[in-house]
Formats: structure tokens, C-alpha cells, sequence
């Protein structure tokens, strides 16, 4: 299936990313939020990654202004009816993407393919709110999205082989490579990083370490390019708390309850970089 317009259903730090990528890609672009403000600060994040290229000299300007020019910005869901494929990617709630794949579903062309940036929520769960199940997907970018290699693609069990195809070949357009992943709750990439984020929030509750030697040991001791706090920081706890809430839910295994100091953290308001503090402080 040919893809001309690509909605984009949330402009928080995923959502930008993607709408970026596609636009890059040559896809014209609507990127939608619940509020303009929302939408705006989503804009203005792409307009300050693609500046950074066209000062790193990996980006030419007119380049910059004509991936800018492929974006449109919404606020109203029913602009999604001239888009040939979506993803969402608004917060990580059950409630929140049931309703918007349920609007979706009535208000996109039937031959729209419906896909879910979605860090856990299994896929079935959301393509049984449409009547469309065969159309959709998930396609789980990582972040930051215009830096991160890899599309985990997802398929329900209603999934077609020909949505499957279109993904794929639409994160091949976007110059990514893409893992298959069965629709278990977490998938493959949450499944296995989020209980060791939350192993490591488990450590600085129970004083094993402090923050800094946390991350410490699992860089310069693992390589791992991040400490898993800081990372935390980056996903965003609420995210984390939401994905870690998922797989304990899913699973039915008490390993992965969500250590009680994420879930204070999320409750005071300190959800990582969006907001400023998390384990660490940030100056936004
Ligand atoms: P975020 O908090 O930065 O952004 C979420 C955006 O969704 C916000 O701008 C919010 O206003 C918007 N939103 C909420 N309800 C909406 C609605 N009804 N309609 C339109 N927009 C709505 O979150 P994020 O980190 O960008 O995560 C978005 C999704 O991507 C989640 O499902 C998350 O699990 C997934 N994801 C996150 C990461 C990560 O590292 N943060 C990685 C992969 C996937």
C-alpha cells in the first residue's frame, strides 16, 4: 500500500521524534495533540533537533525548511481522516489509547492502517476497540527517535501479513531496522530493560548504592551507555511506572512489582527530564 500522509497521534518526546523521522522521509505529516500549546512545544522540539544537524553540517537548510514544510499541526482527531497511516503515541494509558483507537477507527479512511507506539500495552488489546483488527500494529520506536536504530514491530494476532508489510517497509523508508516481537505484554525490549530499571530503583530504596554509583557500575561495568537511572530519567517514571504496572498485571508474577520509590516519585509530580527532576535534576 502506498503511504502518502502520516498522522501522529501525541506530540510529547516520542511522538515529535516520530513525526521528525517521517517528515525526513518525504511523508507528509500531521501531528496531533490535545492542546495547541502541546502541539507547539512538540513543533518547536523538531525545529531545534533539525537547527543541531544544520550546525553539525548534517542537514542542509533548505533541507531543514522543507522537511518543517511536510508538518501540519493538529488538534482535532477528525484531521486524521486524510491520513493512509497513524501511529500513536500519547501517554502510556490503557483508557487513553482504547479511546483514541476507537475515534480512529470511525474517523480514518477503511483503508487506514491503525499503529501503536505503545512500551507494553499488548496489541490485541487495543485492535479489539476498532473493526479493524487485521489493520492494527505496533510499531515501537525507541528514544530518541531520530537517533535510535531500531523499530520493534508487534503483531496481534489478528494482525494481516500485508500491515506487517507496510510497517516494515515504511521503518526501512524511516532508515531503521525493525525486530518482531509476539504481543506479551512488554513485548521484547520492555519485557527484558524495565525490570532492571526497576531492579536498580530497588537498589538506591534499599541504600545498596547511591544514584551515581548505580549508573556507575552499569556503564564502566557493563558498557552500557546509560546508567539505568538516568535512563529512567529519559523514558520518564510515569512511563516506566505504567510499563512495569502492565507486566505485572500481564504476567501475573509478583517479580515484577514496581519498586515503591518509583511510584512515590511519579505520585510527587517528579516524572525524569519532561519535568525537570527525577532521580537526577535537570535544567529544562
Ligand atoms: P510524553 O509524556 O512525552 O508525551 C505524551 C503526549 O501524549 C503528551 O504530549 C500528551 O499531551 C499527549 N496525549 C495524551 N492524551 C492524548 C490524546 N487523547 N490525544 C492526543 N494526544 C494525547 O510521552 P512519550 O514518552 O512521548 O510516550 C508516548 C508513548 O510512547 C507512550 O505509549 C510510551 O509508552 C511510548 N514510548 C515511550 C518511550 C520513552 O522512552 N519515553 C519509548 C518508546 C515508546
Amino acid at each position: 500500500m502506498e503511504i502518502k500522509t502520516f498522522g501522529v497521534i501525541g506530540a510529547g518526546q516520542m511522538g515529535g521524534g516520530i513525526a521528525q523521522v517521517a517528515a525526513a522521509s518525504g511523508l507528509h505529516v500531521i501531528l496531533n495533540d490535545i492542546k495547541t500549546e502541546f502541539v507547539e512545544k512538540g513543533q518547536q522540539r523538531i525545529i531545534d533537533n533539525l537547527q543541531r544537524l544544520v550546525e553539525k553540517g548534517r542537514l542542509a537548510g533548505d533541507e531543514k525548511t522543507k522537511i518543517l514544510g511536510r508538518i501540519t499541526t493538529s488538534v482535532h482527531l477528525e484531521e486524521m481522516s486524510s491520513a493512509d497511516f497513524v501511529v500513536e503515541a500519547a501517554s502510556e494509558n490503557e483508557q487513553i489509547k482504547f479511546m483514541l483507537f476507537e475515534t480512529l477507527d470511525r474517523v480514518c479512511g477503511d483503508h487506514a492502517i491503525l499503529a501503536s507506539n505503545t512500551s507494553s500495552i499488548p496489541i490485541g488489546r487495543i485492535a479489539a476497540r476498532t473493526k479493524r483488527p487485521d489493520k492494527v500494529i505496533g510499531m515501537h520506536f525507541m528514544n530518541p527517535v531520530p537517533v535510535m536504530q531500531l523499530v520493534e514491530i508487534i503483531r496481534g494476532l489478528a494482525t494481516s501479513d500485508e500491515t506487517y508489510g507496510t510497517t516494515r517497509s515504511l521503518t526501512e523508508r524511516f532508515g531503521k531496522t525493525s525486530a518482531q516481537a509476539n504481543d506479551f505484554p512488554g513485548f521484547i525490549a520492555n519485557r527484558i530493560l524495565l525490570p532492571m530499571i526497576n531492579e536498580a530503583i530497588f537498589c538506591l530504596y534499599h541504600g545498596v548504592g547511591k544514584r551515581e554509583d548505580i549508573d556507575t557500575v552499569m556503564k564502566l561495568g557493563m558498557n552500557h551507555p546509560m546508567g539505568p537511572l538516568a535512563l529512567a530519567d529519559l523514558i520518564g517514571l510515569d512511563t516506566c511506572l505504567a510499563i512495569m504496572n502492565t507486566l505485572q498485571q500481564g504476567l501475573g508474577d509478583p517479580k515484577y512489582r514496581p519498586c515503591p520509590l518509583l511510584r512515590q516519585y511519579v505520585e510527587a509530580g517528579w516524572l525524569g527530564r519532561k519535568t525537570g527532576r527525577g532521580f537526577y535534576t535537570y535544567d529544562n
